[in-house]
């Protein structure tokens, strides 16, 4: 099966190296029939022109699944390269409709959390759906500025998107183990209903899902108070559904909780396509010096192998990764002085 990859921008090209040698690996090794298709698009191929975006969403539609290393290069902000790969990022997801943002958030074996109390790897693993093809992002095509004296942003919930999240959040929680600290599965709604009309209708929306899911406990929390329990009481949680700015926001907090952006992986899923991702940018500040962690983008490869029906294959991702961090590699921003193609070879030898 061919897959799409993006190459990307930054760290790009060399977190997505390691993880095509794994997937290669697992090729010659084990018969994964995975056929990678490398596209070499970002900010600084939008910029010379070489790609534009309806060229590549045509590309895309091609695929049942897509591959993606983080776009975007500051010195191309002034002409335009940085903003057209924002475009193109955000015209993947709300074009292709990939409604789900699922980001884990989970403390994996060998790496240490800032939270004391939770520095087990069992104790932190819990997942948050953003909502991908509304909210306030959706204004991202049609804000307003008026005479250089005002700005307006709208946002946009609408019955079928939340509809549809609170039930991709309900059936994900159905699959899950529950939280750490009971095993108990459970969905909370983050929102500011308290504020905001769109999102008492947000979660009017998620409480009527919910009445369908007996089995799941629903809750519900503001998004501020979300953002203390994510620090004081991780392990209390299972799924979380948000709007798509709150998500974006929550989910860097829940990085940093398990060892930093380098561990945060996602996938952007509709009912039929899936576009799997590292959270974190291009880091500009550390691109070219083969330093990077690609946690996050094998991570990301697990989680798409798994999601085509591949579990077995992201299953041994997983267990060689697990090992290599376990053994003490370690790349910078864990504290360690590896190199981004040390830390792959340690990997390619686990497996
Ligand atoms: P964007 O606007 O694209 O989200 P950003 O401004 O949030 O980008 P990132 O590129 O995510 O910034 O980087 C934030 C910080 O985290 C930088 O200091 C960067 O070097 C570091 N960082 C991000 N990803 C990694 C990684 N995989 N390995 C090591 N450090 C990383
Ligand atoms: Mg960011």
């Amino acid at each position: 099966m061919d897959v799409m990859v993006l190459n990307g921008d930054g760290i790009g090209p060399e977190i997505m190296n390691a993880a095509i040698k794994i997937i290669n690996k697992l090729h010659e090794n084990f018969g994964l029939n995975i056929n990678p298709v490398e596209y070499d698009i970002g900010a600084v191929t939008l910029d010379n022109g070489k790609w534009d975006l309806d060229h590549i969403l045509d590309e895309a539609r091609k695929y049942k699944a897509i591959l993606k290393a983080p776009m975007g290069d500051p010195k191309l902000r002034n002409t335009g390269g940085t903003e057209k790969a924002l475009d193109v990022i955000l015209s993947l997801r709300f074009d292709l409709d990939l409604y789900a943002n699922v980001r884990p958030v989970r403390l994996l074996p060998g790496v240490e959390s800032p939270l004391k109390s939770y520095n087990n790897p069992d104790s932190i693993n819990y997942t948050i759906i953003r909502e991908n093809s509304e909210g306030l992002y959706s204004s991202h095509f049609g804000g307003l500025v008026l005479r250089d004296e005002l700005a307006i942003d709208n946002q946009t919930i609408t019955r079928k998107g939340t509809e549809r999240i609170s039930r991709f959040a309900f059936e994900l929680a159905k699959k899950t183990k529950g939280s750490p600290k009971d095993g108990k599965k459970s969905v909370v709604c983050v929102d500011k209903s308290n504020v905001l009309r769109s999102f008492a209708f947000f979660r009017k929306i998620f409480s009527e899902v919910s009445s369908r899911y007996d089995e799941i406990v629903a809750k519900y929390m503001y998004a501020d108070a979300m953002a203390q329990h994510m620090i004081i009481r991780p392990d209390e949680l299972n799924v979380i559904v948000t709007e798509n700015m709150f998500g974006d926001v929550l989910s860097d907090l829940g990085a940093a909780t398990v060892g930093g952006l380098g561990f945060a992986y996602s996938g952007n899923i509709s009912d039929n396509m899936g576009m799997f991702e590292p959270v974190h940018g291009s880091a500009p500040d550390i691109a070219g010096r083969n330093i990077a962690n690609p946690t996050a983008m094998i991570m990301s490869t697990s989680m798409m192998l798994d999601w085509l029906g591949f579990g077995k294959f992201s299953k041994i991702i997983e267990d060689s990764l697990f090992n290599a961090i376990r053994s003490g590699v370690r790349t910078p921003d864990m504290g360690g002085n590896a190199t981004t193609s040390y830390f792959t070879e340690s990997i390619l030898k686990n497996m």
